[in-house]
């Protein structure tokens, strides 16, 4: 499968923000944007799911 998710990020330099599309497998780590050299930190988009176990309360 060659179909890759992307992600779309606005580099975070004001004087630039470009919208940089970027692989989802590189959540979580950092790019360079190409235009003015600015590391941007990728989002990791996963919701942790912090819903605890309904079985505290024993029937
Ligand atoms: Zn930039």
């Amino acid at each position: 499968m060659s179909d890759q998710n992307m992600v779309r990020i606005m580099c975070p330099n004001l004087t630039c923000r470009k919208v940089l599309s970027i692989p989802e497998m590189a959540r979580g780590k950092t790019v360079r944007c190409k235009t003015c050299g600015t590391n941007i930190r990728v989002p990791s988009n996963k919701p942790a799911p912090q819903t605890p176990k309904q079985d505290s309360s024993k029937s």
